[in-house]
C-alpha cells in the first residue's frame, strides 16, 4: 500500500518526538481505564548504560560457567544490535526479516553477509519463522544485550585458531559446540541474571545512573486518575516494583506535586503478572503483604481493595476487579508480543506501544529524507521502463545499474540507524517489527509521557491508507481534475 505520496508527507516539526502516532482511530473519551506496564514503559531505562550493564553481567556469567576468558575483552557496542532481530540457532546468524520471513539483512558474528553468501545458507532467502525451535525473535529491549553477546561469541570462536569452523558450530579436539547450545547458554545466563535478582540489585544500587526520573510521569498518572481508572501490571516482583515506583513517583517537593504514596496513583497494582500468560489463562491471584513483600497464602476472591497489591492473576480477573470491559481499556506497554499483540488479539484491548527507538528513527528519517526520495524516484524510473511493454514484447530492459544504485542507497540509509539498520525498515521494505506495530498497536510513541500533549477527550485519527487499486484510481482522478483545471478541458490521454 502506498503511504509515501509526497502530498501526504507531514512537515517535520521540532517537537515531532512529542507526538503520539495513530494506526487506528481511537477516541480517548471512550477509554474508561488505563493500564501501564512498568519496565521500559513507566520506568524508562537509560540507554546504553543499562544495556551495557546487562551485557557485562551475562558476559561474566558465561565465563563463570566455562566460556573462555578472552570474551571478557568484549564491551557493549550500542550501534550494533537492533530490536526485533531473529536468531537462527542452527547457523548462528542474526537475521532481519520482513513480515513474511524474507531476509533483509544477515550477519554472522560481526560479518555482514553479501547476497550470494545469504543464498548459501538460505537458498530461498527466506525463513519459516514459525519454526520456534530454530528461530528466536529478540523482541524486547532487555534482549539487546544478549543479541550483542551472541554476536561476540560467534565472532570470537570464528576467529579463534583453537576451534575449527563447521556448518553448525565449532570443533575443539573431541568437543563440538553447536550454535544452538551457545544460544541456549546465552539465554540461560540472561535468565540467571534476571531470576537471581542480579540485574535488579545493580539497578537499585544506581537508580540515577540507570532509570530516567521524569516529572511528567506523576503528572500524567494524576491527570488520568481524575478521569479514568488506572492500573499497573508488571512482570516484575513486588520488592523491585516498590523501589522503582517510589523513585519515579515519590519525593517531589515542588508545588503542584501532591505528596502521596506511589500506590495511591493507581486503582490497582498487579505484580508477577507473567505476561503473555496473563492475557490467557493467567495464574492464581494472591495478595501481597506490602510490609514484608511476601505473598499471602490462598487465592484472593474478594472485591477490589484500594492500596492493596496483587500478584499474578489474569486480564479477565483484572477486568472483573475494576469492573471494566476489554474495549474500555487502553493498555500502554513496550513489548510488542507480551504487552500489545496478546492484549489486542486475546482480549480486544486498545493498545499503545512505547517505542523508545522512535526518537532516533525520526531523526534519521528527517536527515536522510533525500536518500529515500532518490530511492522513490528510482522505483518510479524502473516502472517507466516497463510501462510500454506487454505480453508480446521481447525486449528486456537493462536494470542492473538501477538495482545496484538502489542497494547502495538502501545500505547508506540503513547504516545511519546502526549496523543492523532501522527497527522498522530496510530501504523500501518494512520489517516484521513494523508490520506487527501497524497491525496490533492502535497508538505508538517514543514515550507514554507524550499522552500529556492531548486532552482526555481527544480523537486520534489514523492517516488514510489506500489499497493499491484505490490509490491508482484516485491518482488518475486527481491528474484528470488538475488537467481540467489548468486547461479548462479534460485532456484525452490516448
Ligand atoms: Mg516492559
Amino acid at each position: 500500500m502506498d503511504t509515501f505520496t509526497s502530498n501526504d508527507e507531514p512537515k517535520m516539526k521540532k517537537d515531532y518526538d512529542k507526538k503520539v502516532f495513530v494506526n487506528r482511530n481511537l477516541t480517548l473519551e471512550s477509554i474508561k481505564c488505563y493500564g501501564f506496564d512498568m519496565d521500559y514503559t513507566l520506568a524508562m531505562y537509560k540507554s546504553p548504560d543499562y544495556e551495557s550493564m546487562g551485557f557485562e553481567l551475562i558476559r561474566d556469567r558465561m565465563v563463570s560457567v566455562g566460556y573462555p576468558h578472552e570474551i571478557l575483552r568484549y564491551t557493549y557496542d550500542p550501534s550494533f544490535p537492533t530490536r526485533g532481530i531473529v536468531v537462527d540457532t542452527t547457523y548462528g546468524n542474526l537475521l532481519k526479516v520482513d513480515s513474511n520471513g524474507n531476509i533483509l539483512v544477515c550477519s554472522h558474528g560481526f560479518l555482514f553477509l553479501k547476497q550470494n553468501d545469504i543464498y548459501f545458507y538460505y537458498p530461498n532467502k527466506f525463513i519459516q519463522r514459525d519454526d520456534t525451535e530454530r528461530f528466536y525473535i529478540l523482541n524486547t529491549l532487555f534482549n539487546l544485550s544478549e543479541t550483542y553477546l551472541y554476536a561476540c561469541l560467534v565472532d570470537f570462536f570464528t576467529r579463534c585458531t583453537r576451534y575449527s569452523n563447521l556448518d553448525e558450530g565449532f570443533q575443539h579436539g573431541d568437543l563440538f559446540m553447536s550454535y544452538r547450545s551457545m544460544f541456549q547458554d546465552v539465554r540461560k545466563a540472561m535468565d540467571f541474571v534476571h531470576d537471581k535478582g542480579i540485574l535488579k540489585d545493580q539497578t537499585i544500587k544506581n537508580l540515577e545512573k540507570y532509570v530516567i526520573k521524569d516529572p511528567g510521569i506523576p503528572v500524567l498518572l494524576t491527570r488520568i486518575k481524575e478521569v479514568a481508572k488506572v492500573f499497573l501490571a508488571t512482570n516484575s516482583d513486588y520488592n523491585y516494583t516498590e523501589v522503582i515506583m517510589k523513585y519515579l513517583l515519590e519525593g517531589y517537593t515542588q508545588a503542584g506535586y501532591p505528596r502521596k504514596t506511589w500506590r495511591s496513583f493507581f486503582d490497582l497494582v498487579v505484580v508477577d503478572t507473567r505476561k503473555p500468560l496473563f492475557f490467557a489463562d493467567g495464574t492464581v491471584l494472591r495478595q501481597v503483604d506490602t510490609n514484608t513483600g511476601k505473598l499471602r497464602i490462598g487465592t484472593y476472591t474478594g472485591d477490589l481493595q484500594h492500596g492493596t497489591v496483587y500478584s499474578g492473576g489474569s486480564s479477565d480477573i483484572i477486568c472483573d476487579l475494576l469492573d471494566v470491559r476489554g474495549k474500555d481499556i487502553l493498555y500502554v506497554g513496550d513489548h510488542i508480543f507480551g504487552d500489545i499483540l496478546k492484549s489486542k488479539k486475546r482480549q480486544g484491548w486498545k493498545t499503545f506501544l512505547v517505542v523508545p527507538e522512535l526518537t532516533k528513527e525520526l531523526q534519521v528519517w528527517e536527515e536522510k529524507r533525500a536518500v529515500f526520495e532518490e530511492l522513490k524516484r528510482l522505483d518510479v524510473f524502473l516502472a517507466e521502463l516497463y510501462k510500454h511493454l506487454d505480453s508480446g514484447s521481447k525486449e528486456c530492459p537493462d536494470i542492473s545499474a538501477i538495482k545496484t544504485r538502489m542497494t547502495v542507497l538502501t545500505y547508506r540509509m540503513d547504516i545511519c540507524y546502526g549496523q543492523m539498520g532501522s527497527l522498522l525498515r530496510s530501504g523500501y521494505t518494512q520489517t516484521l517489527f513494523a508490520s506487527q506495530l501497524i497491525r496490533y498497536a492502535d497508538l505508538y510513541s517514543s514515550t507514554c509521557i507524550n499522552l500529556l500533549q492531548y486532552p482526555f477527550n481527544y480523537l486520534f485519527m489514523a492517516p488514510p491508507v489506500l489499497m493499491p487499486h484505490e490509490a491508482a484510481s484516485q491518482n488518475s482522478a486527481e491528474v484528470a481534475s488538475s488537467e481540467q483545471n489548468s486547461h479548462g478541458v479534460v485532456t484525452n490521454r490516448n
